[in-house]
């Protein structure tokens, strides 16, 4: 075929807790055979392990706040200096404001590196809230009661989606209608990272 299959692709999936993110996610990264880099996860896994970082961020995770940028920089500098995300990563979760949107860009620099795109999911704050409500149900995580839903979706809104205008004059963003079905939306990423000659995910 191509070298598309030779290609790094280093990717940011952003979008609203509840948006979709994190299963779409591990679709175009398995497609693609790159790790997802998920500081959830990271600080999920801990939490489980009571590991020090655990102990550390339990009582942030539940009430919805951010883990400090210094800390969570730290551990995704510690992650992207494995081995497995020299070919690239599909990052999901980080960056999560301004800030660590400079760490990552000085960390990557380093390496003479930078993102290739940014996936963009777009829900709608309503229908985020309705999937995150069924999900707390499914999966009875700590942080998905309702005030930290609320907490957390406010936090994106005033954090986190700034960032998609400092990527945006990069010509990175790809912003994915993400009201569908699964296999739909993953259909949408797929061509938009085509058109970026990205991979073949479906
Ligand atoms: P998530 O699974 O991405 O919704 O993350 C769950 C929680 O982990 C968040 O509500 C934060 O408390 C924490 N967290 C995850 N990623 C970050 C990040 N990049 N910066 C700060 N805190 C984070």
């Amino acid at each position: 075929m191509t070298d598309d299959q030779d290609r790094t692709a280093r990717l940011l999936i952003v979008g609203p807790q509840g948006s979709g993110k994190g299963t779409q996610g591990v679709r175009v990264a398995e497609a693609l055979g790159i790790p997802v880099v998920s500081t959830g996860d990271i600080f999920r896994a801990n939490i489980k392990e009571g590991t020090d970082l655990g102990q550390q961020v339990t009582a942030i995770l539940d009430s919805g706040d951010l883990v400090p940028d210094e800390l969570t920089s730290e551990i995704v500098r510690d992650r992207l200096s494995q081995e497995d995300a020299a070919g690239g990563f599909l990052l999901d979760g980080y960056p999560r404001n301004t800030a660590q949107v400079a760490h990552l860009d000085a960390f990557l620099a380093e390496h003479g590196a930078s993102l290739d795109a940014v996936i963009l999911l777009d829900v709608p704050r309503a229908e985020s809230m309705a999937r995150l409500g069924l999900r707390s149900v499914e999966q009875g995580r700590s942080d998905d009661n309702e005030a930290a839903i609320a907490h957390r979706l406010d936090i994106y809104e005033h954090e986190t989606a700034p960032i998609i205008s400092v990527y945006e004059p990069r010509g990175i963003v790809d912003r994915i209608d993400g009201i569908g079905s699964l296999d739909e939306i993953t259909a949408r990423i797929s061509a938009a990272l085509g058109a970026r000659g990205i991979g073949q995910l479906v």
